[in-house]
């Protein structure tokens, strides 16, 4: 289900990668929704396929560079279910 390639912009369901992938790379926060977008929309927003975002700096970055999106699915993580999953 999770394309390895990026398509999967946070991280999977129910935390499939373990820290510090979980944390943004742009406001070093974790991200406790996961989300998924078109791997055009990625690519025009962030560019880099193997980095993190949370879903709010994704909105912003996306309104600065006027892409527009949608968010294909989103997902609730917490702390407890990002530590435990393998
Ligand atoms: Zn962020």
């Amino acid at each position: 289900m999770a394309d390895p390639r990026g398509k999967v912009a946070a991280i999977t369901p129910l935390g499939q990668r373990r820290r510090p992938s979980e944390w943004c790379k742009r406001c070093d926060r974790a991200v406790v929704v996961g989300f998924r977008v078109s791997d055009e929309a990625w690519a025009a927003v962030v560019g880099d396929a193997g980095t993190i975002r949370c879903a709010p700096c994704f909105d912003e970055e996306a309104q600065a560079k006027g892409v527009a999106f949608t968010f294909l699915e989103a997902w609730p993580v917490s702390w407890s279910q990002s530590l435990k999953a393998t």
